[in-house]
């Protein structure tokens, strides 16, 4: 008798919500649902007899084949392949973005440019990726999409859990190439679902990844509704994550959302938003025990250009990571056709822009292990080992962003399920751990410039 997901991945609080065992299960017994704090998980709707093994197998937290391995298999023997520990495979990388996408995209519109692209020229039959659905319960889900406006109207990103259960068992049943976007974690499992199922590994063409640095649960929305003033955030019908404004950096981007009865509210990064995603306010736990930064295991993967010299330019700009020549050809066709304002840039910026992305998932990951061995909790493997080898600063840093993620699912059940959402309290709540945060800020800026000067004088 195999083990099988729900004992060693939910139980243990490392799911993530990606839904890949419940679309895999022969059986079909396996249903994803919201779980109290608005975070998706399977969970059996009968009795599991067969005790196959198959959803551990294509977990991305429940097998422990990791990304540099799987890697090596898909990418490892490409001529002109190289490899970093920080990126994974690559062949070359980007910057720049589609003038004709730029305005309703998330970045630079790169991601919407290369999926239409991908359809238009019969490259795939479908894309997959999450679209908004005007629901208050589920405000996006994974569709698969056969027209350009689809895809349009699909580009932003979805700060919300989404999930590939559906669309795993229609990729089944509906012969096709298809093109799928994926954070690292869901195209970890892709990648391990089409190892064991030849229907999907013959019919996912493409898989475009986003570089992530955490997930949001439901109420992580609901929560940001309230303080942008929404009066009642369970009747959201629209979010729109990434909206630009001339006047500010392209960091400074707002939130948009649309109530049922038609009222709009807007917030920026600026005036709470940052507090709340810095802090991992409503992150899942999962998220803590990740280490791909790069979506290594996409064809090609999309971020942010957070660079000093992008960031400035309010349009948003992406960089952008090729794996497979045949998007690397596609790029390469744009740019000498000017559909798209791309050109090189070299890797070390690509890293150099994702540094707080890659300190989280690897240096502070060891210090996370680290924490989660001393108390006895299950992890995953990881490609970093556990280690307590960082600042004393640090460590009080990752230790209350850890009682802050866990504290606010439960101080938003306790307060905010009513409505209006009680954001008045829940902050109050918050108040002892971000006094501590800013404490710890104050800390670093005094001792920074000691240190600095105590190693020139050495
Ligand atoms: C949860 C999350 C965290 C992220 N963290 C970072 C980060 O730390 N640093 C960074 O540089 N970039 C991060 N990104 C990626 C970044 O926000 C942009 O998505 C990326 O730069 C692509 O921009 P674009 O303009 O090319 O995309 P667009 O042209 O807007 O297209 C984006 C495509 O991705 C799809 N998509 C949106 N959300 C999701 C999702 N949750 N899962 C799967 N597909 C999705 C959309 O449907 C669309 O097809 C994150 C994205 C998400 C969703
Ligand atoms: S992370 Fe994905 S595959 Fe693993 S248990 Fe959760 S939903 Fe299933
Ligand atoms: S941080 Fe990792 S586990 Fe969390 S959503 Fe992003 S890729 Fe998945």
């Amino acid at each position: 008798m195999k083990p099988n997901v729900i004992d060693e991945v939910v139980k243990n609080n490392l799911c993530v919500g990606c839904g890949t065992c419940a679309g895999i299960c022969p059986q079909k017994i396996l249903r994803i649902q919201d779980n109290e704090y608005g975070e998706y998980i399977p969970s059996e709707v009968q009795v599991c007899d067969s005790h196959c093994g198959l959803c551990l197998e294509v977990c991305p937290f429940g097998n422990n084949e990791n990304e540099t391995q799987i890697g090596a298999k898909i990418y490892g023997s490409i001529e002109g392949m190289k490899y970093l520990p920080e990126t994974g495979y690559y062949l070359d990388s980007y910057v720049g973005y589609s003038n004709e996408f730029r305005q309703s995209s998330a970045s630079g519109g790169m991601a919407t440019w290369i999926l239409t692209k991908l359809l238009k020229e019969n490259i795939v039959d479908y894309v997959i990726c999450p679209t908004p659905q005007k629901n208050p319960e589920k405000l996006f889900s994974f569709e698969i999409l056969s027209d350009e406006n689809s895809i349009k109207a699909a580009s932003g990103s979805a700060y919300y859990p989404v999930e590939i259960s559906e669309v795993i068992q229609k990729i089944q049943e509906i012969p096709g190439r298809y093109a799928i976007t994926g954070l690292p974690c869901f195209i970890k499992a892709l990648r391990l679902a089409a190892q064991k199922n030849r229907k999907l590994r013959e019919r996912i063409a493409f898989t475009i990844g986003l570089v992530c640095g955490q997930m949001k649960s439901k109420n992580y929305t609901k929560y940001i509704a309230a303080l942008s003033g929404s009066i009642n955030s369970n009747e959201i019908i629209s979010v729109h994550y990434r909206g630009k404004s001339s006047e500010k950096t392209a960091n400074d981007y707002y939130y948009q959302f649309i109530n049922e009865d038609g009222s709009q509210h807007k917030i920026f990064w600026s005036e709470g938003v940052s507090e709340a995603w810095l802090n991992r306010w409503l992150t899942p736990n999962a998220c803590n025990y990740c280490d791909d930064v790069f979506a290594e295991l996409a064809d090609i993967t999309f971020m942010d250009a957070w660079l000093p010299e992008y960031s400035k330019d309010s349009m948003g700009t992406n960089l952008v990571l090729a794996r497979s020549p045949e998007v690397l050809n596609i790029i390469q066709k744009g740019i000498e056709k000017a559909e798209i304002n791309v050109s090189k840039i070299s890797v070390a910026k690509v890293i150099q822009s994702q540094a707080g992305v890659i300190e989280l998932k690897r240096k502070q990951l060891s210090y996370r292990l680290y924490l989660a061995e001393q108390k006895g909790q299950k992890v995953p493997e990881k490609r970093v080992s556990a280690s307590k080898e960082i600042g004393i600063l640090k460590k009080r840093e990752i230790k209350l962003k850890e009682i802050m993620q866990e504290e606010s699912k439960q101080h938003f059940l306790d307060n905010c399920q009513n409505q209006p959402v009680d954001v008045k309290t829940f902050r109050t709540r918050m108040n002892p751990c971000i006094r501590q945060i800013y404490q710890l800020k104050l800390l670093r800026k005094f001792t920074f410039p000691m240190q600095a000067v105590k190693k020139i004088l050495k």
